[in-house]
């Protein structure tokens, strides 16, 4: 490659065509001061800090935006430098208010250190006071704009980096400053409280509200996020053994300097007063606070009554997508070892384990980088800016490089605004969306005729599966217009590198893994999985639903996805843990609490999981749970499903422990401890250590690392990982890029290998219209609440911005019933009713409605037909009652 030689600081250098002067000093060592640079902002030159000297003409240039030329002799501290330096620091702190004593930012301060570094001790410029005091109501973000000396970063993190536009430059000159539309307050504009600005800003002109230290942070501890599967790198900032505030660590190539607002201010659940502190365990009917070995004999007692009584059938175990790696393999190895039982499983299944059946591992077959560098996007029954933020940000990014957004969605999310098609399909109809999708694709000219060529010769089966997913019928299901199929159709056959999104608007449904396994058909004919860009996303997973999967939480498979009817697998398992291990495939999470309530199921352990809040139909699963003779729980709260418990365990949250999550893109990486357990709660690992001693089990662990030593050993997947080797950064799982089939792993490009057929079984109830007067309840994650809410409802500054959860409405709809915002309406199914407050949304189409995932009481109201994955649609009634009282607790028709 060409370089370019330049003189910097009297030294011979060369850099790579197109680099900045700043780059290229960065990258030899020399120091440039900077205030409106940053690496992950395109550079603009705004606060000239960074001047240099060109010594050869005397002209100072700013070093973020000037590229090297050849023969160019630069000087980085000349005199004039350092004297311009000092004029530009002077005239910023000049309309500086001298506030640094109380400041927030205190001795993070830029402006400060650099005013520090050049030595300004005395301002001898006339002060120009620029007060405009703090401003907002929002629980998260302040704004002191006398402090801003227009870096533009906030505006530039919201531009480029999370793509909301909530801010803009408001006037010129000296009345310059960044703000929202019409200078309105943050809350009333777009702004997702991502908190990136905030990361971002140099001074104190933007600062975290209600930290409960505004002083200098004790010490900062890299983590993960405890909410959703993106799995970002955060620092929690701590002050004697109190977590203080949460910043995005940097290092990392998932998020970046970005977070949501769930990882950036929603981990205040960690202190909520109503921790666990002390065991619980049942007396008379009471749940009493007791010692440690009292509750864990109590409750290896009453495991051990129902194993011996009604064998190892009886007992059943669920796991956590909330739990590390570690916890998750030592609980499904307690299962199948001490209790002999495949009775395990975690509520991830009901939620995306629809997808369990097709991709192998249901990671997706890129990094969540490549996403951006795609060319087409199909987002299809997911919304990412609101379940996987920081996924949603790399979509629109996509979009400002020049990619084809299509979002298949009921609703109009915000995704939708982006879009180059939006197809607004009926509830439950994408798998025939998808199957019409590829009929277009193999029908279309611009198809490869090769690749239609091969497919035609070695898998006619798959031509002939495709034949009745004709436009006219897919209009007639789906509600896709036939020139708006055509449009979609053209996209991806012309797109080189398609990228293929889906969430839980998929996994959710009965029919969802026929209808992964269109998109799956759809990247293989394109060929793009598993290249540097393009390929499949699941974004359906919790902080760790992928790595429960992976250490074998699952009622049919061992860990590392070995299956029970593989001799070998069994015996290496039975080899290592030096005990029988059961073959028959145990309960999923559906049948376990069907069986309970049936009396076959007798008792219940619960580690990290709140079914009555999360199951797929809370009613059922509180019939199930309360006829059990024995339950355990161990939680971080007395969930609504611990209140039901024989023994309850205080568990740590993850920042009081070690271990690692697995992210969506099936990437290991660590949580660290940042802060001693609250009151007596344990890891979850230590719990069950000590339950396995208890019944005679040794499970000698001294520490998390350890048990990840062992996972390593007997998982293939995780071979090779160990606390180590992740202290330098998260480690992909090799398996992750590629495409199983069945025996051999596949390199992604042999794609007629793993198309499949489509299955016919598209005129299914739940594609019916709705008669007169049904309404569709959709159910999906909020940005404030992420699936059920057990812990962001625990959150008191997430629970400021979204307290209830109110049911969507089309004004149209609301108009013929007479109703109006804000009232009060019965909601009602075949099983349940509620009473609920109405939301306008001009986002919904007539019929349909859409409820908060977290909103305990639509939860209520579930489909008939749950599976142990996914569920039918939800079709609901409405009773008019206007009232403004409160929300009722839902009563059985
Ligand atoms: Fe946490 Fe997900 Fe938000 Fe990242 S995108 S900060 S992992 S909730």
């Amino acid at each position: 490659m060409d370089t370019i030689a330049i003189s910097l600081n009297g030294t011979p250098v060369s850099g790579r065509p197109g680099m900045t002067i700043l780059e290229l000093a960065r990258e030899v060592g020399i120091h440039i001061p900077t205030l409106c640079d940053d690496q992950f902002l395109k550079p603009v030159g705004a606060c000239r800090i960074c001047l240099v000297e060109e010594e050869k003409s005397g002209r100072l240039l700013a070093s973020c935006v000037t590229p090297i030329a050849a023969g160019m002799t630069i000087n980085t501290r000349s005199r004039a430098v350092i004297e311009n330096r000092k004029i530009i620091v002077k005239l910023m702190l000049a309309s500086h208010p001298e506030s640094c004593l109380l400041c927030e930012k205190g001795n993070r301060c830029r402006l400060r250190k650099l005013a520090g570094d050049l030595g300004i001790g005395r301002l001898d410029y006339y002060p120009v006071p620029n007060f405009t005091g703090t401003q907002e109501l929002n629980p998260f973000i302040m704004r002191d704009l006398s402090k801003c000396i227009l870096c533009g970063k906030c505006i530039r993190a919201d531009h480029e980096l999370v793509v909301v536009g909530a801010l803009d430059y408001l006037n010129r000159g000296f009345d310059s400053s960044p703000a929202t539309l019409f200078d309105g307050p943050l809350e009333t504009s777009e702004c997702t409280f991502c908190g990136t600005c905030v990361s971002m800003c140099p001074t104190g002109a933007l600062f975290e509200r209600g930290k409960p230290h505004a002083g200098t942070i004790g010490a900062r501890t890299a983590t993960i996020c405890s909410y959703c599967g993106c799995g970002c790198n955060i620092f929690l900032e701590t002050v004697e053994n109190r977590l203080i505030s949460v910043s995005p660590n940097p290092a990392n190539d998932i998020n970046g300097k970005t977070l949501c607002v769930r990882g950036h201010y929603g981990h205040d659940y960690v202190h909520h007063p109503d921790r666990l502190r002390r065991p619980l365990i049942r007396k008379d009917g009471v749940l009493c606070e007791v010692g440690w070995d009292e509750a864990l004999d109590f409750a290896a007692e009453g495991l051990k009554n129902a194993y011996s009584r009604y064998g190892s059938g009886a007992v059943s175990f669920l796991g956590s997508s909330k739990c590390s790696n570690e916890e998750n393999y030592l609980f499904q190895k307690i299962a199948r070892t001490i209790f002999g039982t495949n009775n395990i499983d975690t509520l991830g299944r009901l939620h995306s384990g629809t997808s369990l059946e097709s991709i192998p591992f249901d990671a997706m077959t890129n990094s969540l980088q490549d996403i951006e560098d795609s060319d087409v996007i199909l987002v299809i029954g997911s919304n990412p800016p609101t379940s996987h933020p920081v996924a949603g940000y790399r979509i629109k990014r996509a979009h400002l490089k020049g990619a084809k957004i299509i979002v298949v969605d009921p609703r109009r999310t915000g995704l939708a605004g982006f879009s180059a098609v939006w197809v607004p399909i009926r509830p439950g109809t994408d798998e025939i969306l998808l199957n019409g999708i590829l009929k277009g694709l193999l029908d279309s000219k611009s198809l490869d005729e090769k690749v239609k060529a091969e497919i035609a010769e070695e898998l006619p089966e798959v031509i002939d599966s495709l034949a009745g997913f004709v436009p006219q019928l897919v209009e007639e299901f789906t509600g896709c217009s036939q020139p708006l199929l055509e449009a979609v159709v053209r996209l991806i056959s012309e797109a080189r590198s398609p990228a293929f999104v889906y969430g839980h608007g998929i996994t959710r449904q009965i029919n969802g893994t026929q209808a992964i396994r269109a998109i799956e058909n759809l990247a293989l004919l394109k060929a793009g999985p598993g290249e540097s860009c393009g390929g499949i996303y699941p974004l359906d997973k919790e902080s760790n639903t992928q790595g429960a999967w992976d250490m074998g939480t699952l009622p049919n498979l061992l860990p590392g996805y070995l299956p029970l009817d593989d001799p070998d697998a069994i015996r290496f398992f039975e080899n290592a843990w030096k005990t029988s291990i059961p073959t028959k495939p145990g309960l999923s999470a559906a049948e376990a609490i069907r069986r309970a309530r049936a009396g076959e199921v007798k008792a219940m352990y619960i580690m990290g999981e709140n079914p009555l809040r999360s199951f797929l139909d809370p009613s059922e699963a509180e019939k199930g749970l309360s006829t059990l003779d024995f339950l355990v729980v161990q939680d971080l709260f007395l969930t609504e499903t611990a209140q039901f418990a024989h023994v309850v365990f205080p568990a740590c949250s993850f920042a009081e422990k070690d271990g690692t999550f697995t992210n969506i893109e099936g990437r290991v990486q660590r949580i660290r401890k940042a802060i001693e357990p609250v009151g007596q709660s344990l890891p979850d690992y230590e719990i069950l250590c000590r339950i396995a001693r208890r019944m005679g089990y040794p499970a000698d662990y001294r520490s998390a690392g350890e048990i990840m030593d062992e996972i390593s050993y007997l998982t293939p997947l995780y071979r090779d990982i160990s606390y180590g080797k992740l202290e330098k950064g998260g480690i992909f799982r090799p398996c992750s890029r590629s495409i199983s089939d069945g025996e051999k792993r596949l390199p992604v490009r042999r794609r007629a290998a793993k198309i499949t057929p489509a299955e016919q079984g598209h005129l299914r109830v739940s594609h019916k219209r709705p008669e007169d007067g049904d309404f569709i309840l959709l159910k999906g994650s909020t940005l404030y609440h992420f699936l059920g809410g057990t812990r962001s409802t625990r959150s008191a500054r997430l629970l400021e911005m979204e307290q209830e959860g109110l049911l969507e409405m089309n004004p149209m709809d609301a108009g013929a019933l007479g109703l109006r915002d804000g009232d009060m309406i019965k909601l009602h199914n075949d099983k349940n009713q509620v009473v609920t407050r109405i939301k306008l949304s001009e986002s919904l189409p007539r019929g349909i409605l859409f409820s908060p995932l977290f909103d305990r009481l639509t939860t209520f109201l579930a489909p008939l037909g749950v599976r142990a994955t996914g569920t039918d649609v939800c079709r609901v009634r409405i009773e008019k009652e206007i009232c403004n009282g409160p929300h009722e607790p839902p009563g059985e028709n």
